[in-house]
């Protein structure tokens, strides 16, 4: 009697136990980000595993270094741990194709985050921003301030696109010419260096450096007296080398201000820039919400059930379109940083004063 009661004890002790255990132990997800060097993504590191982590899933976070073979190796040794679903930001788009088929074949789903998985039928979905309004939206800041819609100008522009490798950037530079483009064509804005389209423009890596030294050499060659008004810069640490490099030769002065330099992702030293006066704008992607979408996508399929798309037309990655959901980027300027990024949440002001 009193060991079955013993037993019996122990066993209705044990239930609740099994069962939450059961109820938090949702599996593996494993997250594959490109690099630390930008504060961009380690925020997306951060709210992936948090999420993913209240949601019940384990995680397992590894940063590629921006070195392609390493991204491989993380990503290989990824699948043998047979996690439930792969996220992957790709520091390389295009050379992932073998570990995804090994991938889909172990039964591991695959979602692109943020950058497209390109060439491969093995990515099911993709969850982003709308890539070509990121461009669009930069665009625009240099078109409103120089005043080109009032019939201002001519004014001197040069071009910087960002990594030829990631398919974003060939979105955020068509998207900015869309709306740059019929300036250009009329003489309104003028780019003296005459270097366009992605493959004069691009900065492999998104390396600021590079930006810089680009710029460097745009302004001994083509600016020897004459004014630069306004730089297409696609990203926050290009911005950054792009203004190093005009301040180098006298702008960013009370005679001589900074040309309009736009920029994108909100990095605290952009923000910061455009608080001083120096970069014009930048655009805001709250990795919170592309965390969130991340994590629905996971949990429907998880659960056998379709995830929320909102575009299935868009992202061809030459084998097929990858079903995406696409979140709003935001302009973010001297005139509304503190809604967009301090009322949100997203920084305090300590931390971008
Ligand atoms: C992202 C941008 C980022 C860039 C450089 C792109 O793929 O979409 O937000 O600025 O990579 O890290």
């Amino acid at each position: 009697m009193k060991r079955l009661f013993l037993k019996t004890l122990i066993a209705v002790m044990a239930l609740p136990m099994i069962g939450i255990a059961h109820a938090e132990d949702k599996g593996l997800v494993a997250v594959a980000m490109p690099t630390k060097s930008s504060a961009r993504w380690i925020a997306d590191g951060n709210n992936i595993v948090k999420t993913l982590q209240a949601e019940g899933y384990t995680t397992d976070l590894q940063y590629g270094d921006d070195d392609i073979p390493n991204q491989l190796a993380q990503i290989e040794n990824m699948v043998t741990k047979k996690p439930k679903v792969l996220v992957i930001a790709a520091i390389d788009g295009t050379t992932l194709t073998d570990v995804l088929k090994k991938a889909h074949e172990a039964g591991v789903k695959v979602i692109a985050y943020d950058r497209l998985i390109k060439g491969t039928p093995d990515v099911d979905y993709y969850a982003t921003f709308d890539n070509f309004q990121v461009g669009v939206l930069q665009g625009q800041s240099i078109i409103d301030k120089l005043g080109l819609k009032q019939g201002k100008g001519p004014f001197n522009i040069e071009l910087f696109g960002g990594s030829p490798d990631d398919n974003n950037a060939f979105f955020f530079y068509n998207g900015a010419m869309s709306v740059l483009d019929p300036y250009i064509k009329s003489g309104k804005l003028v780019v003296r260096s005459k270097q366009f389209g992605m493959d004069k423009v691009g900065t492999l890596r998104w390396d600021g450096a590079v930006a810089q030294a680009r710029m460097d050499n745009l302004l001994s060659a083509y600016y020897g007296n004459a004014k630069l008004d306004a730089v297409l810069s696609p990203y926050d640490g290009l911005s950054i080398g792009i203004l190093s490099s005009v301040k180098g030769v006298g702008y960013c002065t009370a005679q001589q201000p900074c040309p309009i330099v736009t920029g994108q992702d909100a990095e605290i030293p952009s923000v910061k820039s455009i608080l001083h006066g120096e970069q014009y704008s930048t655009i805001f992607k709250d990795t919170r919400r592309l965390a969130k979408v991340t994590v629905a996508m996971i949990d429907a399929m998880m659960q056998g059930k379709a995830p929320q798309v909102n575009d299935t037309k868009t992202y061809n990655n030459g084998v097929k379109v990858v079903p995406s959901y696409l979140l709003n980027p935001v302009l973010v300027d001297s005139t509304n940083w503190k809604p967009i990024l301090i009322d949100s949440g997203y920084y305090t002001e300590a931390q971008v004063k």
